[in-house]
């Protein structure tokens, strides 16, 4: 099978990725082997919430000069502010047109959202129907918050979280209240507690009926609140519809919040993008895995996956956006880390101890997370010092960034793939005209 471009890795970085070079007409393919690390995000983009010298963050673009500074190879400063702007305001636009509204702040600011512990954590964009919580007097109006759950689900505690959150100086004057709401069917739901995960309760409240039923114990449950706090259990196309809906038979404001995987909120973002790409003429090999692939003078001629056994998959170009350990698109071994699939070259630290810091939970960095495949500024990789023309990267398999202490994950993500993409697309149109040219000549 032939392609124009090849994408391997079908999270937010590949995703992005084949979007544009699909939007440009080209035959583009995704393989992903599993399940992204959207799954597991709080469908939230982190832009940037913190300098590598641990400095917050207000204004992500206007802290690019310090980043510069601090970590001149870091993925944003290969691109410029231009090009990640560029990305971060396609990607908006792309994604709204499936339904799903992306904002900031007014000013661009960084703001915060409500994390299921009731702590808060800093991001960029957040979904229409997460309330985002200003930096700077983050109460605002609120008077009266109520954390509210679904009785017997245990993703969410709201006592736990309203604890913590009533703990907050600038929540010190908020009424914090909780509640647990029945859901129509929970008996029958109940007797398997396998089946009662965020995405079986969203099959529930799908029903008009069982929905109405559902407002009408939140109404008694809940009494009255400025903010009504739901864990994400509303579908993955249509959740923000369904909310709506409650808002209007409730009269409640209500937001939403990530919860133990699977996140809805993340699995949003991760359906829209690729029935937008299947929509577009774009493959998905879904549960297909890179195996090898043959590398040559400098290009990648081929590769070969589990399922296509000794049958190849050619391309112009190719993209390795295979995600960091999380995925396994990079393997630790006793003293060393691999990209395992080509052996391209990466950025270690040579002394395991070094690699993380003694306490998991701390507020320092681990430096493991900046390990990662070693590219040029036009993202290609290298295997053996030598770059490979035709084979680019990008999102988490990347090295020197934190996505986690800099709070950055998404947005590198998307604007490395988005600019891999514009390389693909140049490329694939210079190569175009070439071929114009000769047959015109012949
Ligand atoms: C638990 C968790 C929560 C996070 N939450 C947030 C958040 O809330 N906001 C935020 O901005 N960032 C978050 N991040 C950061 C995250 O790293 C990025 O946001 C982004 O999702 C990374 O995207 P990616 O496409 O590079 O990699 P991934 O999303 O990891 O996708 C890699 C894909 O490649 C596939 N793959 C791996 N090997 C192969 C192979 N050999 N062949 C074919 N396919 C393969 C995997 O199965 C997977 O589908 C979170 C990260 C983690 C781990």
């Amino acid at each position: 099978m032939k392609f124009d471009s090849l994408i391997i890795g079908g999270g937010v970085a590949g995703l992005s990725c084949a979007i544009r070079c699909a939007e440009a007409g080209m035959k583009t393919a995704v393989i992903a082997a599993g399940q992204s690390a959207l799954h597991f995000s709080s469908g939230s983009i982190d832009f940037l919430s913190r300098l590598p010298n641990g400095q917050p963050v207000y204004h992500p673009m206007a802290a690019f000069d310090e980043l510069q500074q601090q970590s001149p190879e870091h993925p944003y400063c290969k691109l410029g502010k231009r090009k990640v702007q560029e990305a971060l305001d396609w990607y908006q636009e792309m994604i709204k047109a499936r339904g799903i509204y992306l904002s900031s702040q007014e000013d661009e600011a960084n703001h915060l959202r409500l994390t299921p512990m009731g702590t808060f954590r800093s991001t960029w964009l957040s979904q229409q129907t997460v309330h985002q919580f200003p930096l700077t007097n983050t109460a605002g109006e609120l008077n009266h918050i109520a954390l509210v759950t679904i009785d017997g689900f245990r993703d969410f505690q709201p006592k736990l979280a309203a604890d913590n959150l009533s703990k907050l100086a600038q929540f010190k004057d908020v009424k914090i209240t909780t509640a647990a709401v029945e859901l129509p069917d929970f008996e029958e739901m109940q007797r398997n507690p396998c089946e009662f995960r965020s995405i079986d309760i969203s099959r529930v409240l799908r029903d008009e009926r069982k929905l109405h039923a559902f407002a009408k114990s939140m109404i008694q449950a809940v009494g009255k609140a400025d903010l009504v706090v739901l864990p994400a259990v509303f579908g993955n196309g249509d959740g923000a519809a369904i909310i709506k809906l409650l808002e209007g038979l409730t009269g409640f404001t209500i937001c939403e919040l990530p919860t133990m995987p699977p996140s809805l909120l993340g699995i949003r973002l991760e359906e829209a993008m690729k029935s937008h790409l299947k929509m577009l003429g774009g493959i998905i090999l879904v549960g297909d895995e890179v195996q090898r692939g043959d590398i040559e003078n400098g290009e990648l001629k081929r590769v070969f996956t589990r399922n296509h056994r000794d049958m190849p998959l050619i391309a112009d170009n190719y993209l390795i956006a295979t995600g960091s350990f999380f995925s396994r698109g990079m393997a630790a071994q006793r003293l060393s880390i691999d990209e395992p699939i080509f052996n391209l070259d990466t950025v270690a630290i040579p002394d395991r101890d070094q690699w993380y810091q003694p306490e998991f939970f701390t507020s320092k960095a681990h430096p493991f997370l900046k390990m990662g495949v070693i590219c040029n500024d036009q993202l290609q990789a290298s295997a053996n010092n030598q770059t490979v023309d035709n084979l680019f990267c990008a999102g988490a398999l990347l090295a020197h960034y934190d996505p986690v202490f800099e709070g950055c994950g998404s947005g590198v993500a998307i604007s490395t793939g988005f600019h891999v993409a514009e390389q693909m697309i140049s490329k694939h149109t210079a190569h175009q005209n070439q071929n114009n040219k000769e047959r015109t000549v012949a």
